[in-house]
């Protein structure tokens, strides 16, 4: 079924000697799953979080980023020397980073010059080359930014285009869905999570409705497109994935900023789950969904850990 976090099973032979480097990128996916014991909801609702900063490079997008890396390999377009480029608010960019030096291959980034130094520092430190974009035009300042790199050099970069890319969407359907129901032994009723590529939320989505066409899919964004939420993009002012996909969600939430961080300090202190602000966003909701029904099992996905945001200060 799942993939065993450690590989082969302690002790036993391997057929084969692992291809060097590897080791890391095997050990992305299978998170826990957690209650909050200390939420109010309604008797027979129970809440659950899926704690994806426990990937090894720290958030959600390791799967996306290794689901990118690997199909790359497979069609030829990386392993030849070109330099992976995309655009990123961060996490990607990190996930791409370890991926790429676990694997051997060169990596370039570009973000928006202000997103957090600890992102910058993370991805820099497994050797990856970041470019700025101009703070002011967020996540789609670095979109424009990369597209125009790429189509001027083809011959140095490979474009992973995680907005476009259907490995994106694929990772979730493949690992993160299925993970979700086994954990929940097919109980769960709501998935929410937050659109930044949409990746998360389409491809779980999709993957519950499959294996259970009653899944209700929620999907969270900023209340306006002045509200920063980092990793959530609001849709309707923002250039549109290519792989989202609006008729998978049944509901939307829009969240306020201020609500979000409240939530992210809450869980913090009253459940001991140190989150970065889309987490406190998905929770935010998912209590309104929480507290709208009478019995369900809802999933909040939590995409990565509050360690990138101790420089923002909000948590002091
Ligand atoms: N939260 C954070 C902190 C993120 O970095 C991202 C990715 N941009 C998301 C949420 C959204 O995930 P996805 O790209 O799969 O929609």
């Amino acid at each position: 079924m799942q993939a065993s976090i450690v590989g082969p099973a302690a002790g036993a032979p391997t057929a084969a000697p692992a291809p060097l480097g590897r080791g890391v990128v095997d050990s992305i996916g299978n998170t826990p799953l957690f209650r909050l014991p200390h939420l109010a909801v309604p008797a027979g609702v129970q809440l659950l979080v899926k704690a994806e900063w426990y990937n090894p490079g720290g958030s959600v997008k390791d799967r996306a980023a290794k689901y990118i890396i690997e199909d790359a390999l497979r069609r030829g377009l990386l392993g030849n020397g070109r330099t992976l480029i995309d655009s990123t608010s961060g996490n990607t960019g990190i996930g791409y980073a370890m991926v790429g030096a676990a694997l051997g291959i060169p990596v370039a980034l570009v973000m928006p010059e202000n997103v957090s130094s600890e992102r910058i520092q993370r991805a820099r430190a497994y050797g990856a080359t970041i470019m700025f974009s101009d703070p002011l035009e967020g996540s789609d300042g670095a979109i424009r930014m990369v597209r125009q790199l790429a189509a001027d050099r083809p011959d140095a970069y490979w474009y992973a285009n995680q907005y476009n890319n259907a490995a994106n969407v694929r990772a979730h359907m493949e690992t993160t869905g299925p993970e979700i129901m086994a954990q929940t032994e097919g109980r769960v009723t709501h998935f929410v999570a937050g659109l930044g590529t949409s990746g998360t939320l389409v491809g779980v989505g999709r993957y519950l409705k499959r294996v259970k066409p009653s899944s209700r899919i929620v999907a969270v964004e900023p209340a306006d497109e002045l509200q920063v939420i980092e990793g959530l993009k609001h849709m309707a002012s923002a250039i549109v994935p290519g792989i989202y996909d609006p008729s998978v969600h049944n509901e939307q939430i829009a969240v306020e900023a201020e609500d979000a961080w409240q939530m992210t300090r809450w869980l913090a202190r009253s459940e001991g789950l140190f989150v970065g602000f889309s987490s406190g966003a998905a929770v935010h909701a998912a209590v309104q969904v929480a507290r709208s029904l009478r019995e369900g099992v809802i999933v909040a996905l939590l995409p990565d850990s509050g360690d990138k945001y101790l420089s923002t200060r909000l948590f002091e």
